[in-house]
């Protein structure tokens, strides 16, 4: 049995930036932490890859530099109905797109310098209860934590451990593919742009057709799939996902008997979930991500932000009920923009006859273009001074 203070579940972007912001804020506290992790890095894990403003912000506030990650910069995104849209700069929400192997083993990587203990190839296979903290198993010990953060993402245990979940699962399918050379009705955007296509809203569809340009061992590919909310009424869609996805990649000349389609599920974020118990807070997609897009990394990063910090809070308290996590999430700047998103898709996605989706993409596009840029993203807030490098919680206890 080994005794830890805190003990986090998973070491994708919500566990690593938990890690990450506990060695910035209290090194002496991330040396009594531990990270869990199932798999060993790089690890697959389906994502389109999109990161948006946010996550630099976050990363640059924490001393890191994404740029160590190979990337492809999307400098323009297209949210367009039937081919015809929005068309936004990178300043607006124009993102890197990286491959999620290569960017979550090189936070693993950061995490480690600093000195947290981050044990891969561990499953956590129970999660009790227990008196002054939880009893957490694994395929190789017994830990005795009294705090857990639960960072395991959309399939992940711990968030069944809080009963108060109201968030809906949405549904994605993915296809990773070379750039198609052949022909097409519609060719794909050229490898500097990002396209979100809304067209299937009116088909049932509560989310988009993405294609991302992406780089896979330095060759430049694509990444199209189809996002499925499926936060809107309680119908289910008529029609498998992958219907739509063949019918999209057809248009772009792409056969789907030609791609090997992977799906995963996204747990959401909803304004009545509880994301705390005693001893016990959830970050990322095991609280919930975006339901508007799908869109979790800079979440992932920002719940570990807010995780670390009420872990941080309790200890120094003495009280470790974390009884206003959730409404301090609620009341945090990114808890702001994720009720809006909540807002905004379930208007969005209702609104299916096709003259509203063309007055929405076509005819509010200096509203649309504001709200994306004002109010849904850029609320992660850069650092008053340049922030100093992690220091390594090791080093950290030498010096003091
Ligand atoms: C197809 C698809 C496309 C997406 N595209 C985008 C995109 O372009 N941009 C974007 O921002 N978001 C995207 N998302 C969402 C994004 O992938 C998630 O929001 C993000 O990964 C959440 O990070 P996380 O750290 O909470 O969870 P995860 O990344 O899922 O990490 C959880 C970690 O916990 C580990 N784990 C799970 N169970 C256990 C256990 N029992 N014991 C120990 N470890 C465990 C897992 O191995 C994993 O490493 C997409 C999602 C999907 C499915």
């Amino acid at each position: 049995m080994k005794d830890v203070d805190l003990l986090i579940i998973g070491s994708g972007p919500a566990g690593c930036s938990t890690a990450l912001h506990l060695a910035r804020l209290d090194p002496s506290l991330a040396r009594r932490t531990v990270v869990l992790e199932k798999a060993e890095h790089p690890r697959h894990k389906l994502c389109g890859g999109g990161l948006v403003p946010d996550v630099d912000t976050i990363l640059t506030n924490l001393g890191l530099d994404i740029r160590e990650v190979a990337q492809v910069d999307a400098a323009w995104a297209r949210l367009y109905f039937h081919g015809r849209g929005l068309r936004l700069q990178l300043r607006d929400i124009a993102f890197h797109v990286v491959r999620r192997c290569e960017f979550d083993a090189w936070l693993a990587a950061r995490v480690r310098d600093c000195g947290v203990l981050l044990q891969t190839n561990t499953p956590v296979t129970s999660l009790r209860r227990v008196d002054g903290g939880y009893l957490v198993e694994t395929s190789r010990d017994t830990y005795r934590a009294r705090v857990v953060v639960g960072a395991d993402g959309t399939k992940g245990a711990t968030r069944r451990a809080i009963p108060a979940d109201y968030g809906a699962i949405a549904r994605v399918v993915e296809v990773i593919i070379p750039p198609p050379r052949s022909p097409a009705p519609e060719p794909l955007p050229p490898d500097d742009e990002a396209l979100f296509e809304f067209r299937n809203v009116t088909a049932g569809v509560q989310g988009y057709f993405w294609s991302f340009p992406m780089l896979v061992e330095g060759q430049p590919m694509r990444n199209l799939g189809v996002y499925d909310s499926r936060n809107v009424g309680t119908a289910p869609l008529a029609g498998a996902l992958t219907g739509f996805l063949a019918d999209e990649l057809a248009r772009h000349g792409v056969r789907l008997a030609d791609c090997k389609v992977l799906g995963h599920p996204i747990h959401q974020f909803s304004a009545r979930s509880v994301l705390s118990a005693p001893h016990l807070l959830l970050a990322g997609d095991s609280a919930g991500a975006d339901p508007l897009l799908g869109e979790g990394i800079s979440l992932a990063l920002g719940y570990g932000e807010l995780a670390a910090r009420a872990a941080l809070d309790g200890f120094q308290r003495g009280d470790l009920e974390f009884a206003n996590y959730t409404r301090d999430v609620h009341r945090s700047a990114m808890g702001r923009a994720l009720r809006l998103r909540c807002h905004a898709s379930s208007v969005i996605y209702r609104l299916r006859h096709p003259s509203l989706q063309r007055l929405v993409w076509w005819y509010l596009r200096p509203i649309v273009r504001r709200f994306i840029h004002g109010v849904l993203f850029n609320w992660a807030r850069p650092a008053a001074l340049q922030p100093a490098p992690l220091r390594s919680a090791l080093a950290a206890d030498v010096v003091a």
